[in-house]
């Protein structure tokens, strides 16, 4: 039977990631950092990815973005077996996702222009000369609401929430379909937020992208998401549209997070 649905962007299949805690003068045990996850992405979604911390949710992250390799598992991205693709192949699809981390803005390099932050991963691919990469940048700046009258400004002269805006330009170089956002907000003031999450949603508009959110704040989840899913100890217990979730929790890990008032909680 032939489906009018669209084609998912990403699919995971029984991804499963084990480490090994402590050092090796330790007892060493196995940590079931993803047992058996499954995950779709239709393309321009935003799912948001909560639960408390080490359930997994920074693993699968580092997983999907092609970081950090699964013990087994399938992942599909754009219809494409990314495990089982060579190594070049992979490569290639490897900036169509890009991940934004709480860290993001204070990892920028010091020494560096806003200009070159943003066109470092076009010069690295030399995907373009580099007059081209220069109007791309000026470009990204004005997009991410950065004056380009600023693009030779080095990374401490901007504020956290517009470093943060540069490292969202710089993520946008390489022009990805999925944004990992691995607590992107935290440290952030409310209000800078509110700013950022209104320019990440026109970026989305804008640019069609798909939006992997891990976040633990569930004002912003409800504002900011179509589906949620729940992990606990490396497993997705729950996943469901951000309104089903709230109005009718299942699992008891989504009904304590619920409870907490915020999907944060010390694990
Ligand atoms: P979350 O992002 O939900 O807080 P993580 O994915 O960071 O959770 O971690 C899941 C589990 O895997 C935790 O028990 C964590 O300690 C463990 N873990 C994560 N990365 C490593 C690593 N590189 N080495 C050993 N254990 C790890
Ligand atoms: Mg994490």
């Amino acid at each position: 039977m032939t489906s009018l649905k669209s084609k998912p962007l990403l699919r995971v299949e029984g991804l499963t990631k084990t480490y090994l805690s402590g050092q090796w003068w330790e007892k060493r045990v196995a940590v079931n950092a993803l047992d058996r996850v499954n995950l779709t992405l239709e393309p321009g979604e935003t799912l948001a990815l909560v639960g408390k911390s080490g359930s997994g949710k920074t693993t699968l992250a580092m997983c999907v973005a092609m970081l950090e390799k699964p013990d087994s598992g399938k992942i599909f991205f754009d219809g494409q077996d990314v495990l089982a693709l060579q190594t070049s192949k992979r490569t290639l699809l490897r900036p169509r996702i890009q991940l934004i981390f709480q860290d993001s803005a204070a990892a920028l390099p010091a020494r560096f222009s806003a200009a070159q932050i943003i066109e470092e991963p076009l010069a690295i691919r030399r995907r373009c000369s580099a007059k081209e990469r220069s109007h791309l940048a000026l470009d990204l700046m004005e997009k991410v609401g950065l004056p380009p009258g600023w693009a030779n400004r080095r990374p401490h002269q901007f504020s956290g929430g517009e470093r943060q805006r540069l490292a969202i330009a710089r993520s946008l170089a390489l022009l990805p379909s999925l944004l990992i956002l691995d607590e992107p907000f935290t440290g952030l003031d409310l209000s800078i937020r509110a700013q950022i999450v209104n320019l990440l949603l026109a970026l989305q508009a804008d640019l069609s992208l798909t939006f992997l959110y891990i976040s633990h704040d569930l004002d912003l989840i409800q504002h900011f998401s179509d589906h949620v899913a729940v992990m606990d100890r490396g497993r997705i217990v729950e996943h469901a549209s951000v309104a089903d979730l709230f109005r009718d929790p299942q699992h008891v890990a989504t009904q304590a997070l619920l409870a907490c008032g915020s999907a944060y909680s010390h694990g």
